[in-house]
C-alpha cells in the first residue's frame, strides 16, 4: 500500500525495534451524554483530544443497566447521512426500524449495520419486556468520500467469527484478526474486536503497523502496556505498533478499535457525517420540512426526534 498516512509508515528498523516500549499515547475519559428519552451513556467518541481512531467517529457505551418496561432506550425516528451506525449488544435487545421498511430485533452477540449513504431514518428501542437489562455499545463510521452518497441499506448479522486464545474470548466485529475476518461490511480498512477475559490472563494482539488503535473497556479493569484502566477509559495507541500488551482478571470486558487513520476532513453535528455546514444545513432543513430524502419509519409508536438549532448561520 503506497498511500499510507505518513503518520503510520515506518521511516527504518529502528523504528520497528523500538515497537515494544513504544507507551500508549493518550488516556481518555468518556463523557456522560443523554441518548434519546433520558437513558445516561458513555460517550468516548468524539473526544475533544481525538476526534476518529481510523474511520471509526463515535463511540457511545451503554449499560449494562436494569430497567423496567417504558423505561430504557427510546430513541424516536431520526435521520442519519454519510455514515454507517454499527449496533453491537452483549446484553439485552433492541428493536430497530428504519425508513427501508426493516424492523430487526438485535440479540445478544449480533451486530446490526445501517448504512445511512445519502440518507436514512431509524428508531431504537429497548425497553420491551416487563424488567430488562441493556448493555452494548454504538458505532459511527465515517463514510469515505467515495460512498457517502450512496442508497442507504441495512444488514442484520447474527455470525460473527469467535475464537479462545491465552484466555480470552475474541469475536471480531469488523475487519480481520487472527486470519479470522467479519462479514460486516465496511468501506474503510478497519478493525473491531469485543474480547472477555476467561480467566485472569495476560496475552499479547498482534497489531498492524499502518492503523492506529484504541481500546475502551466494557466491564471491571485492564492493564494495557503498563496502564491500568476501567470502565470509562479509553486508551489511544496510535500507530506503528505491531503488538499491544493486555492483563486482565476474570470477566473483564473491552473493545478494540482500530484503522487506517481517516484520510479526509469530516465534520459532525448531530446525526450527520458531512464535510461542509452547507450540507449540514441542506440535510437538516430536509429533515424539518420532511423532504422525502428522510422517509417516514413504519411502525413506531411515538414522535420523531427533532434537531437542535444549528449552532452557525
Ligand atoms: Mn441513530
Amino acid at each position: 500500500m503506497s498511500d499510507l498516512n505518513p503518520q503510520c509508515q515506518l521511516s527504518d528498523s529502528k523504528d520497528a525495534e523500538n515497537f515494544s516500549s513504544q507507551p500508549v499515547q493518550q488516556i481518555l475519559s468518556t463523557r456522560d451524554a443523554t441518548l434519546g428519552e433520558g437513558l445516561i451513556i458513555r460517550r468516548a467518541l468524539p473526544h475533544r483530544e481525538r476526534r476518529m481512531i481510523g474511520a471509526w467517529c463515535f463511540l457511545d457505551h451503554f449499560g449494562p443497566i436494569r430497567f423496567k418496561k417504558g423505561e430504557g432506550m427510546n430513541v424516536g425516528p431520526h435521520p442519519h447521512i454519510g455514515l454507517q451506525t454499527f449496533t453491537w449488544v452483549i446484553e439485552g435487545k433492541i428493536l430497530h426500524r428504519d425508513s427501508l421498511g426493516n424492523a430487526q430485533t438485535i440479540n445478544p452477540g449480533q451486530v446490526n449495520l445501517m448504512t445511512a449513504g445519502k440518507g436514512v431514518v431509524h428508531s431504537e428501542e429497548s425497553q420491551l419486556d416487563e424488567y430488562a437489562t441493556l448493555h452494548g455499545v454504538q458505532l459511527w463510521i465515517a463514510l469515505p468520500d467515495s460512498k457517502r452518497q450512496k442508497d442507504a441499506s441495512f444488514t442484520h448479522y447474527t455470525e460473527l467469527p469467535h475464537f479462545q486464545q491465552d484466555g480470552l474470548s475474541v469475536t471480531v466485529l469488523a475487519g480481520e484478526f487472527e486470519g479470522k475476518t467479519a462479514p460486516t461490511e465496511v468501506f474503510s480498512p478497519l478493525l473491531g474486536l469485543d474480547i472477555v477475559a476467561l480467566e485472569a490472563t495476560k496475552a499479547r494482539l498482534p497489531l498492524n503497523p499502518a492503523f492506529e488503535y484504541g481500546i475502551l473497556v466494557l466491564e471491571d479493569e485492564i492493564d494495557v502496556e503498563s496502564e491500568t484502566i476501567s470502565v470509562g477509559k479509553m486508551i489511544y495507541l496510535g500507530c506503528r505498533r505491531e503488538h499491544v500488551s493486555i492483563r486482565a482478571f476474570k470477566g473483564a470486558r473491552f473493545i478494540l478499535i482500530g484503522g487506517e487513520p481517516f484520510k479526509e476532513e469530516i465534520l459532525i453535528w448531530w446525526n450527520y457525517v458531512a464535510r461542509t455546514k452547507e450540507e449540514i444545513k441542506q440535510a437538516d432543513e430536509q429533515w424539518k420540512n420532511n423532504d422525502k430524502r428522510f422517509s417516514e419509519v413504519q411502525g413506531y409508536q411515538g414522535i420523531r426526534v427533532d434537531s437542535p438549532p444549528i449552532p452557525w448561520k
